[in-house]
């Protein structure tokens, strides 16, 4: 069991009202943590030591903050093993998804270190030759982190390793359900050398403490993921006072098959796009396109892979998939499964895992759905597919794109030039040929089309757009 505290100006702090009891999902019997239950107050002492930090670590060199960089991703492959372990058990992913998402973040960690390095500006030509005219891009200030827990260990660091390498200080308040997680994260980041106050750390409720942070008149930018009601509420409130925001939100990420498809590919990467991370993932497939001619043989080979799921504790190195995070998501994705019921066939699935006792759910999957239907338009965030039948490519774009979402998408063909006319016209952020729709990398943009994002962009060169602003400069030379 981790006792976990806030860490505010370098120093562990415990918030002074009680504390919040945290269980592992694949065993709710058993205690994972403790977590404070911060307030105004703590959110308070945290910008203020982020305020304090900020003239300092905004001067620190980029070389020299990538060193911090450097460093913490060297301790996050050391620590490897125990932190994926405390990710598992605290929001029930597999040790194998935890794992990876531990390189992940180091190859995160790296990739801004790199940009310690590059440019910080442009130099740009005037309308007067005499004029030295330049653009220097500078930190932006505080910025607060509000992640969600089901990347409980990427998502933090892919928005807190450019916030910091750009020179801003950092208040993070984690999702409660990776709070564990994330007061580790930033332990490591302190054995890093990231100076005291560069990050600091409010563990609480989002509806106790968020908009304590939101609202912050020195909080100058706002980086959050996570639902689309929580989003809108963020991006108000930050438009009203004038701070920076960048959301990420939900998906209803479509997949398309396509009649010259490879069937075999298609049905393994689409239950894996719907199944993987027990469908907690922004990106993951939820409504799967297939063109009539190919129906009856994809629905089958789905079934076959479906089969070989076996849903367990994600601890088990057997498992495939593990439980859904809590009691209340679990609650959720039934409801929804019910309403599937009443909308579809149940292809398989349908009901939570017998003689388990943790939050597991069956992957499940629904066939004869219309594309209107609820459990074809709303996130579900769980192990639930929607096969729609289509006629024919374009039809299965137009209703693909009839979403408020449009974060990820991908189409299995052998065809380039559909694959081509298929890029040109989805409305999405995150495209795969051949490949499910999950899956992002550090050096590439992402983020979502639509009501998926605020049109931001993060990781990749995208990043700096968000993390600084610009000064632009005329020096009269003679
Ligand atoms: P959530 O919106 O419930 O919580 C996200 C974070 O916001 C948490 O830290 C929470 O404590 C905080 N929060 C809650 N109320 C708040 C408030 N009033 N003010 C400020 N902060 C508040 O989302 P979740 O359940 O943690 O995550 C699941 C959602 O995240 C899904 O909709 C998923 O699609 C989305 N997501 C999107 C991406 C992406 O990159 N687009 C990635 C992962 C998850």
């Amino acid at each position: 069991m981790k006792e976990t505290r806030n860490f505010i100006g370098g120093q562990w702090i415990s918030a002074k009202d009680e504390s919040i009891a945290v269980y592992n999902p694949a065993n709710p019997e058993e205690l994972v943590a403790v977590l404070q239950n911060s307030s105004t107050e703590e959110v308070n002492l945290a910008v203020e030591a982020a305020v304090a930090a900020k003239e300092k670590w905004g001067f620190t060199s980029g070389p020299d903050r990538a060193k911090c960089l450097e460093q913490a991703a060297s301790l996050f492959e050391k620590y490897a093993d125990e932190l994926a372990e405390l990710a598992t058990k605290e929001m029930g992913k597999r040790l194998a998804e935890t794992k990876g998402e531990v390189y992940r973040s180091a190859a995160i960690l790296r990739y801004f270190a790199g940009e310690g390095f590059r440019k910080s500006g442009e130099l740009l030509p005037s309308a007067d030759p005499t004029n030295l005219f330049f653009a220097k891009r500078v930190p932006v200030g505080v910025v607060a982190v509000i992640a969600p827990w089901n990347f409980p260990l990427a998502i933090p660091v892919w928005k807190m390793a450019p916030a910091l390498v750009y020179g801003n200080t950092v208040v993070f308040k984690p999702a409660l359900e990776a709070s564990a997680t994330g007061a580790r994260i930033v332990e490591i980041f302190s054995e890093a050398g990231f100076p005291p106050g560069t990050i600091n750390l409010v563990i609480g409720r989002g509806s106790r403490i968020g908009d304590a942070i939101v609202d912050h008149k020195q909080v100058d930018a706002i980086t959050f993921t996570g639902s689309n009601e929580v989003g809108s509420e963020i991006a108000k409130k930050a438009a009203a006072r004038g701070a920076k925001y960048q959301l990420e939100l939900g998906g209803k990420n479509p997949a398309i098959v396509l009649k010259d498809a490879d069937i075999d590919l298609a049905a393994r990467l689409v239950v894996e796009g719907a199944m993987k991370q027990s469908g907690q993932r922004c990106t993951a497939t939820s409504r799967v396109f297939v063109e009539k001619e190919i129906l009856s043989a994809f629905q089958e080979k789905v079934l076959a892979e479906i089969q070989s799921i076996q849903v367990g504790d994600g601890m088990n190195p057997e498992v495939t998939m593990g439980p859904v995070v809590s009691k209340r998501q679990f609650n959720s994705i039934l409801r929804y499964i019910e309403t599937g019921k009443r909308e579809g066939r149940l292809l398989t699935g349908g009901k939570a895992c017998e003689g388990l006792d943790g939050w597991y759910i069956e992957p499940t999957v629904f066939d004869r759905v219309r594309s209107d239907a609820v459990i074809a338009k709303e996130e579900i965030f769980g192990p639930v597919l929607a096969i729609i039948e289509s006629a024919s490519l374009d039809k299965a774009i137009q209703e693909a794109n009839d979403s408020i979402y449009g974060l990820s998408a991908s189409i299995f063909t052998n065809d380039l030039s559909k694959a081509l006319y298929f890029i040109d016209r989805i409305e999405a952020g995150m495209i795969q040929v051949n490949g499910e729709t999950g899956g992002a990398e550090p050096q590439a943009p992402f983020g979502g089309m639509k009501q998926s994002s605020s049109g931001t962009r993060e990781q990749g060169q995208a990043a700096v757009e968000f993390f600084t602003a610009y000064k632009t400069v005329s020096i009269r030379s003679h």
